[in-house]
């Protein structure tokens, strides 16, 4: 099997004299990029020249021999703070180029807001090691010493790089490793519609469409999130109640996020662990998003909160790892909310319809017809050249010998 890089994250615990520690490392690159921010600002208006990650890295050199802290800084991780402001750039200039309103020009961050700082290689600075079955182990990083972490890794791997985070009053270390992975699969084709009102609908080769929900707990949870940042709202700036409710607020945040994780994990697991087969629309959150009105406001909120793009990279890693088929559909090409799955007839539909009745005499709920459609494309479609095109015009016709075959697989 090949070799993956899989990123695990570990909670730090350090003692009080640690963190005083770790708190001025995480200052030091603050204001390295802080720094190094300006210099590219001051270097653009004053004459004209945009710097680059290697102007800037050569300079490290000469910051380490004028300021003792910063020669006592891992370099190695000096060049990954830099890194990052780079990125930062290339991210804004790619919107520019793209004439995207907000392009986002790369800001000062303060400490409050500063995410963290990264090693590159192992043993650099830095030494990892995994406890017993894969649970928990040890850090030792150059500067603070040996540190107490906990979490849990799916396999055994050699130590790539690390990233050290600090989020709310916490501590994280993002170990990359480079790991064999071993998963079961399964025996099912399976499409999955992923959607606003139900957080996926799955067709599968057995006949079967199961909708999976976001979980009760996760719903209860966003709903109060909703009602704590309202409350944050009416707050006075700076005043003392403020605090607290922007606390509670980013406390929870967590909570969510953390929740959802898992919620993801547990899913994209149990459908590899079933498939042979896993076909997906490709997504284009970007399209999905930018426009429309108030409707379409409310709904933004919801396709992004239910974190799609985290779906689709869990369900892809898991299924390679697992020697699943994996194929994305070209939504533009198939329209698999559009189309019948029955027939292949072709009618639009508006966001707010969410049932598919055909006048073959098929219905169902749009989203299932949608995984149906997706599934049968990945099944017969694609090996066909299905493409409305050749089929001139709306109606898209089956090529007729596997229409029998793909209504007898996907029969009600
Ligand atoms: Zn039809």
């Amino acid at each position: 099997m090949v070799e993956v890089n899989r990123k695990i994250t570990y909670r730090l615990y350090p003692t009080t004299k640690q963190e005083s520690v770790l708190l001025e490392i995480l200052r030091l690159h603050q204001q390295l990029y802080n720094a190094a921010l300006e210099q590219r600002i001051s270097a653009y208006r004053k004459q004209k020249v945009s710097l680059s990650y290697v102007d800037q890295a050569k300079e490290l050199t000469k910051l380490r021999a004028e300021f003792p802290e910063y020669k006592s800084l891992n370099a190695q991780s000096e060049q990954v703070t830099l890194t990052r402001l780079d990125l930062a750039f290339q991210h804004f200039f790619r919107r520019v180029k793209l004439g995207e309103k907000k392009a986002g020009f790369p800001r000062f961050k303060s400490l409050n807001r500063y995410p963290g700082w990264g090693y590159k290689t192992h043993g650099d600075g830095w030494r990892f090691e995994m406890g017993n079955k894969l649970k928990h182990g040890q850090l030792r990083l150059s500067g603070v010493g040996q540190l107490r972490i906990r979490g849990e890794a799916r396999n055994q791997g050699n130590a790539k790089t690390l990233e050290i985070q600090y989020k709310q009053g916490r501590w994280y270390a993002s170990v990359t490793l480079a790991t064999t992975p071993t998963r079961m699969s399964g025996t099912a084709a399976i499409g999955i519609d992923w959607g606003v009102e139900t957080f996926a609908t799955i067709a599968s080769s057995d006949n079967s469409c199961t909708a999976v929900d976001n979980p009760r707990t996760l719903k209860k949870k966003l709903k109060l999130l909703k009602t704590k940042q309202r409350n944050l709202s009416k707050k006075t700036r700076g005043s003392n109640n403020r605090n607290k409710a922007c606390q509670q607020v980013a406390k929870l945040h967590g909570k969510v996020a953390n929740q959802r994780k898992e919620f993801l994990h547990q899913t994209t697991a149990k459908l590899v662990n079933t498939s042979s087969l896993i076909a997906v629309e490709q997504l284009n959150i970007k399209n999905m998003t930018t426009s429309g009105g108030s409707y379409k406001k409310g709904l933004n909120r919801e396709i992004l909160s239910t974190a799609p793009s985290g779906f689709h990279q869990m369900l892809k890693y898991k299924a390679e790892e697992a020697g699943v088929e994996w194929i994305e559909i070209p939504t533009k090409v198939v329209k698999p909310s559009q189309t019948c799955h029955m027939c292949g007839r072709q009618e639009k539909k508006s966001l707010a319809t969410r049932w598919h009745s055909c006048p073959c005499g098929f219905f169902c709920s749009r989203d299932e017809n949608a995984a149906k459609v997706i599934l049968h494309w990945a099944l017969f479609g694609r090996a066909n050249g299905w493409e409305p095109a050749r089929c001139g015009g709306e109606t898209l016709v089956f090529p007729m010998k596997h229409e029998t075959l793909s209504i007898a697989a996907l029969a009600v």
